[in-house]
């Protein structure tokens, strides 16, 4: 029988905020209101991710009028994926939900959320139904992107699922005890495996502000993932490499049949400068590409922290509450 059917959890709500002056006043009493009409011990960690505007004020002044509200203060701007992983760190709950702070994800899943966990799932994700909030090229840059990563790997990253999501104390403890700092959330939600089920939505537009993962962010976030989670370019260029090689060889054949046995004198000059061109480039690119697996190579091994805590407020939790 599933111990959970019937139990109601303790649950932490990590929030990161990058600029979220404007909505964190509306976005966090209305998700602690969401948590509070399905569990009596509930908080909500709001991440402050070295924001340029009032984030961290407006935060400490919901901090004092909301005891359940605990506000980690980051000593700069980490990035989103490492303002969840201090997130993670702070959370206590036996279920934490990762929301964003934009209000983007409705609370009104939160009830279905918990259900499912309740049959015994220990991610639940939400997937978007549409991406009506991005331009049409991003989109199907995204979807070429999953197509991508996913090809040939052994997990399988779900496309169009963020990080809004409800996942169980045993899976935040395992994505704890993953050590490296390129962190790229949605390849390690994957990784770490566990039951996972998903729930559709839409994702409500976004409050104030504007987004931070524009095409060039979403770029820069998709090469880490790329690089964290496939060796599928690498294996790319030993392939491409190998089709030069037959294609030359090939070519180098029937260039000398041309002039021994055709008598044709091999007229040069374009093709050499074209293939030179070809070959450079083709070279300059697996150098760039090769550079990007070993930049964070040295990432890794400069064994940095993923993030630095300026100053933590609230209490949030008191303490840690068994495990059904
Ligand atoms: N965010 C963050 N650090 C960053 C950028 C964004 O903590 O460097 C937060 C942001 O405040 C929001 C969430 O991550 O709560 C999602 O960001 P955003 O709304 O800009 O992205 P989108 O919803 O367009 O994917
Ligand atoms: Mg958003």
């Amino acid at each position: 029988m599933n111990t959970r059917a019937s139990h109601t959890p303790s649950i932490s709500c990590v929030m990161p905020a990058y600029n979220e002056a404007g909505n964190l006043g509306t976005v966090v009493p209305q998700v602690l209101a969401a948590l509070q009409a399905l569990s009596a011990r509930t908080e909500v960690i709001v991440v402050n991710d070295g924001s340029r505007d009032d984030t961290a004020a407006v935060a400490r002044a919901l901090c004092a009028a909301h005891p359940e509200l605990v506000l980690v203060d980051l000593s700069r701007n980490f990035g989103k994926e490492a303002a969840l992983t201090a997130g993670l760190d702070a959370a206590r709950g036996e279920v934490v939900v990762l929301m964003d702070a934009d209000g983007q994800h409705p609370t009104s899943m939160l009830r279905e959320m918990l259900d499912k966990w309740r049959q015994g799932n220990d991610v639940v994700y939400a997937v978007r139904r549409t991406r009506d909030d991005q331009s049409a090229l991003h989109g199907q840059l995204a979807h070429m992107f999953y197509r991508l990563i996913n090809w040939g790997s052994r997990i399988e990253i779900p496309p169009n699922a963020g990080d809004f999501r409800l996942i169980d104390r045993k899976v935040v403890e395992a994505l704890k005890a993953l050590p490296e700092r390129n962190r790229f959330m949605k390849g390690l939600y994957a990784w770490v495996g566990f039951q996972s089920t998903a729930l559709e939505y839409a994702p409500l537009p976004r409050a104030e502000g504007k987004s931070s993962f524009g095409l060039r962010g979403s770029f820069a976030l998709a090469l880490t993932g790329m690089v964290a989670f496939s060796s599928a370019p690498l294996r790319a260029l030993s392939l491409l490499g190998l089709l030069l090689s037959a294609a030359a060889l090939g070519y180098g054949a029937w260039v000398v049949i041309e002039y021994f046995w055709l008598g044709i004198d091999v007229p040069g000059y374009a093709t050499l400068a074209a293939g030179m061109m070809l070959l450079s480039g083709i070279q300059l690119m697996s150098i760039g590409i090769l550079a990007e697996y070993t930049g964070r190579i040295y990432d890794e091994v400069k064994q940095r922290p993923a993030y630095l805590v300026r100053e933590r407020s609230g209490t949030g939790l008191a303490s840690d509450i068994g495990h059904p």
